[in-house]
């Protein structure tokens, strides 16, 4: 494995420098961690999962113009992704109610909801995430008028995409996380969609069974977690190919491939 330099690391991603400038290099770990990592531990396989779903939905997003990060896999576990100017605010979409809105506001799990609910949160684990409004968005500079307007019109079509996607495959999308960067090009910027979409930032939920199949399986100790997140991968057809034994992208061979 070649040298390389890490720039951030996350609960269930590493970010390193990317082969060119203004791209990085996402892995994806087996890492688990819920309840703002009060409770840690390790599902085997996850990242690789992971970095398929992610893979998937977003190339289709791509498809369908919504603008993101993904550039393409490198290997099992690391994908290429523009870097960006994170925006602090985890968005929230939900269509069913579920874990911290049922327990918040006392709607049972499992009841629909009158319509999408978009919820924000502010970024910061020594706060603990707290829930905020748009409006102490706009406050503190976090992001202005239009790039809102911009975030709210994407994770709905996420949303209205991802309900489809998901329901094919006999799956109810309950609710999932979004996060949003910012891409400069001289003095204009740009929102995108960014970081992950797999089963440990989305509620996924057997459209039979009622079976979860996402983080929550972790979260409360029900287990099977990694045959759940296998699951919808097969689901969505991504099982059968393997892009070979290779778990780590070396950026010098790459530079020298390139004859840098
Ligand atoms: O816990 P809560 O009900 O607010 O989570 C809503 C959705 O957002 C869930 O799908 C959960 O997996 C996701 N989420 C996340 N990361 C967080 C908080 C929530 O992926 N820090």
């Amino acid at each position: 494995m070649s040298r390389r330099r890490q720039i951030y690391e996350g609960k269930a991603k590493i970010l390193y420098e990317g082969p060119e400038p203004g791209t990085l290099i996402q892995y994806f770990k087996d890492d688990a961690t819920a309840f703002n990592a009060q409770k840690k531990g390790t599902i085997q396989g996850k990242g690789v999962i992971n970095n398929r779903i992610s893979e998937y939905v977003f190339t289709r997003l791509n498809h369908i113009g919504v603008p993101n990060h993904f550039i393409r896999r490198l290997n099992m576990r690391e994908q290429l992704v523009r870097q960006v100017e994170i925006i602090p605010i985890e968005v929230v979409v939900r269509n069913v109610a579920a874990g911290s809105i049922s327990k918040r506001l006392g709607i049972p799990e499992g009841d629909m909801l009158p319509h999408t609910l978009i919820e924000y949160y502010y970024k910061d684990d020594a706060l603990g995430d707290p829930m905020i409004a748009e409006e102490h968005i706009r406050c503190f500079g976090w992001a202005g008028h239009d790039e809102m307007q911009d975030i709210a019109d994407m994770a709905i079509r996420v949303n209205d995409f991802m309900c489809g996607m998901f329901a094919a495959i006999d799956i109810r999308l309950i609710d999932f996380k979004l996060e949003f960067g910012r891409i400069w090009d001289g003095d204009f910027s740009r929102v995108i969609l960014a970081d992950e979409i797999s089963p440990d930032g989305c509620r996924l939920w057997d459209m039979h069974t009622g079976e979860k199949l996402d983080k929550d399986r972790f979260r409360r100790d029900l287990g099977g977690e990694e045959e759940a997140y296998q699951e919808v991968a097969r689901r969505l057809g991504l099982l059968q190919d393997d892009n070979g034994p290779s778990e780590v992208f070396d950026l010098s061979k790459h530079r020298k491939l390139r004859g840098k």
